[in-house]
């Protein structure tokens, strides 16, 4: 196993005192789950929103992305997801360039990608079982392997007695676990959460960061965007910073503000 961290713009990341003694670098003898390199993404109204990217994320990792309103934290999951294309560069998901995709392919490397939101974006008149279960229906899975599928990350979540209920009638970090159930009912290998405690009070927050460090433990790798100071310093992760479009910092077992 090499002890290299991974790639950067900014060098090799720093690995401050705390961090010496921790396992955080988990490069595999497999590809990594997602990396960019040389990526810039200009929109076509002429904004620059990354500016020659490179990342690497080991498959296992997890790791913050942080960056103030703007930095292109969300352009940076869009091409993850391949919504968008970059400009320049290469965006690659476990060893498959996304440009060069055929557009049937699209589909099932979509599936690899679990992906939560700070707005859960559930349907409103399904139940909780049936949010879940719809995400398998829409791909042709049969009927006799969602039931079971879905139960599996109910249970993961902890949500298999509210399986009936609404979203209208779930707390909010109710409905964030049920959008978590959804996205990892096809048992991706890259887990990205966008703001995902941003709608939720400190200690639901708290809860879904535990569920997400589970999915991890689980060998899921996961991205979490985030502007949640507290979380990002408690659990000394790697720490990815944007700003203006760059990876600014890359350091594992970082704090959310840099502590140099
Ligand atoms: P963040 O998620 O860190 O807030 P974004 O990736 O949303 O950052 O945005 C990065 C920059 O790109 C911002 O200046 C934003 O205004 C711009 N931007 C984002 N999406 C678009 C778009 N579809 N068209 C033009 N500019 C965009």
């Amino acid at each position: 196993m090499s002890s290299a961290p991974p790639g950067s713009t900014t060098g090799t990341p720093r690995r401050p005192e705390a961090a010496r003694s921790r396992p955080t670098d988990l490069a595999t003898d497999g590809l990594p789950t997602l990396a960019l390199r040389g990526v810039t993404k200009t929109y076509p109204n002429g904004k620059a929103a990354l500016r020659e990217v490179n990342l690497t994320v080991p498959e296992g990792d997890f790791v913050f992305l942080v960056g103030p309103s703007g930095a292109g934290k969300s352009t940076l999951i869009r091409l993850a997801i391949r919504e968008e294309l970059a400009t320049k560069g290469k965006v690659i998901l476990e060893g498959r360039d996304l440009a060069r995709l055929k557009r049937r392919e699209i589909p099932r490397i979509r599936r690899r990608i679990g992906i939560v939101f700070q707005d859960f974006k559930l349907l409103p008149n399904k139940s909780v079982r049936d949010n879940v279960a719809f995400a398998l229906e829409v791909t042709g899975t049969p009927r006799s392997r969602i039931g079971p599928a879905v139960d599996r990350v109910l249970r993961v979540v902890g949500l298999s007695a509210q399986a009936g209920q609404r979203p209208g009638e779930l707390s909010g970090g109710e409905q964030q676990r049920t959008a978590i159930a959804r996205a990892l009912v096809h048992d991706p290998r890259l887990f990205i959460a966008d703001e995902p405690t941003g709608n939720l009070d400190p200690q639901i927050s708290w809860e879904i960061i535990q569920l997400l460090l589970r999915i991890n433990e689980m060998g899921v790798t996961v991205l979490m965007a985030t502007h949640n100071a507290e979380v990002v310093t408690a659990l000394r992760k790697r720490v990815i910073g944007l700003e203006d479009g760059r990876v600014v910092r890359d350091e594992i077992g970082a704090a959310y503000h840099r502590e140099d």
